[in-house]
């Protein structure tokens, strides 16, 4: 395909700029002429050639209203479109974030509502909305943590974090100043009780649990590990970024979790990915509430305020008071669906894991024989052995066959991991078509294993060279 600069002409225009209403001034009296630069090669092309143009360049990306997007710990679903028209509203959007609480009633009755809202569904005593991803959540629950033992003249220095727990949780232990220590898997993927319990002493602040885990099984011993915990003062840490597996069905608060992270950006109607806003709420119990970020939302005899009076906060972690256009479209979401439709989504999003698991199962390994949550997790590693099939190949196979490939190489714990999320809002017949493909391409692997490893055949751009991209990236065009 040509480049846009390679369509330019010279004089054409797509837009006219209306007459001067001014007199003109030569450029030479207001300015150096050596300070211009006169070479900068803008294209110069037609309407019709720029429409036409970008529109073929978005036909060649995929994404979810394309086709089916399993990309695994990322939660790549459908957002109902109808929150993003909420979102938009003028009064949502038009509103100056220094407006005086009085002037800002609506947006600020909507945060204290959704705060409620999700200390509801996840039995936790508060929330705050204010940090703006994930990992920033989980910075912010462990300040509070910290805070509470510094409060109490306590020193302690560790945080234990399951080798099956997601890469962002050492580092945000880490950051707040402790030393990350590593707690073994057991055989089904879950905890080593034992292992955990060698390592907890009154030095470890507290137990960082990605639940679902990263292999997308749920954690069975999580009252045995909160009593381990708990009985040397330390708190339980929850990584909810992919809530949408337990939605409706079970509240950490209520096994025993002290604090936990939410991705609104996974489960709530905002995607993740492509760098847009975020947001990552931190739910609290009660004997950490004193120590969230401020300013909280407030309510005083039905009047929203902006409270700044707790003298024990973390302080602010973040500008203003969040991602609020992402609030808004959790609020949508969460008033929308209601408690009966909030179960459903993780009923759906466990049932279709479970079904690819179980239809995929005779044709790639399962590391973890056992039902999953919202995602599942095969092996590529009878492909390597048989016939050097590697997963990358699989995946790049995959985009012949019309699909995005799913996550892959992770969980790291998973030698050639496939890691295969079809959440709540596929149909069965996608399910199928996916599945279809993935048995292809094992019977490929076996029977013509240079087809696959030579893929992909059909996309604009074929297989590329990963580590020379990402080495030395050729992003410009030279005339
Ligand atoms: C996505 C994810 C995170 C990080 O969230 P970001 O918003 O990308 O910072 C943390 N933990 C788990 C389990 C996740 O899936």
């Amino acid at each position: 395909m040509e480049l846009i600069f390679e369509k330019s002409r010279p004089g054409r225009r797509a837009s006219s700029i209306p007459q001067c209403d001014v007199p003109e001034v030569s450029i030479d009296t207001v300015i150096d002429r050596e300070l211009i630069r006169d070479n900068v090669d803008l294209p110069e092309v037609g309407e019709l050639d720029l429409i036409r143009h970008y529109t073929s360049l978005s036909r060649r990306n995929f994404g979810v209203d394309v086709g089916f997007y399993p990309l695994g710990s990322c939660t790549m679903k459908y957002n109902p479109k109808i929150n993003e028209d909420v979102a938009r509203l003028a009064g949502f959007t038009s509103l100056h974030p220094y407006a005086p609480d009085q002037f800002s009633q609506g947006n600020l009755q909507l945060m204290y509502e959704l705060q409620q809202y999700l200390s509801e569904i996840f039995g936790m005593a508060d929330f705050t909305l204010q940090p703006s991803a994930g990992a920033h959540g989980e910075l912010t629950g462990v300040m509070t943590i910290k805070k509470y033992f510094d409060k109490k003249g306590e020193l302690r220095s560790q945080m234990l974090i399951p080798d099956a727990a997601h890469g962002t949780n050492p580092a945000s232990g880490a950051l707040c100043g402790f030393q990350a220590v590593t707690v073994r898997s057991n055989d089904e993927g879950g905890v080593d009780i034992d292992h955990l319990r060698e390592l907890m002493t009154e030095d470890v602040a507290g137990l960082m649990l990605t639940n679902p885990n990263t292999l997308g099984l749920f954690e069975r011993n999580i009252e045995d590990v909160a009593t381990i915990i708990h009985g040397k003062g330390g708190f339980l840490y929850c990584d909810g970024a992919n809530a949408n597996a337990f939605l409706g069905q079970t509240r950490p608060g209520d096994l025993g979790f002290d604090v936990i992270q939410l991705n609104l950006h996974k489960t709530f109607s905002t995607p993740h990915g492509c760098g847009g806003p975020g947001s990552g709420p931190v739910g609290v119990v009660k004997d950490l509430v004193p120590h969230l970020p401020i300013p909280r939302i407030a309510e005083r005899d039905g009047t929203y305020v902006l409270d700044y009076d707790y003298p024990d906060s973390i302080g602010r972690v973040r500008a203003f008071y969040g991602n609020f256009n992402v609030m808004v479209k959790a609020y949508a979401y969460i008033r929308s669906l209601g408690p009966e439709g909030l179960k459903r989504t993780s009923d759906m999003a466990v049932l279709n894991a479970n079904y690819i698991k179980e239809k995929l199962k005779p044709y790639y390994d399962l590391p973890y024989d056992r039902i999953c949550m919202h995602e599942c997790v095969f092996t590529g590693r009878r492909q390597v052995k048989e016939n050097n099939v590697h997963t990358s190949d699989i995946a790049k196979r995959l985009l012949d066959y019309g699909f995005h490939p799913p996550t892959i190489y992770f969980p790291m714990i998973v030698p050639e991991a496939i890691m295969v999320e079809p959440n709540e809002t596929e149909s069965r017949e996608t399910l199928d078509a996916f599945c279809d493909a993935m048995i292809a391409i094992a019977k490929e692997a076996k029977e013509n294993p240079e087809l696959v490893k030579s893929a992909p055949h059909t996309t604009a751009v074929k297989r590329l060279d990963d580590v020379l991209a990402a080495r030395k990236p050729d992003v410009c065009w030279c005339p």
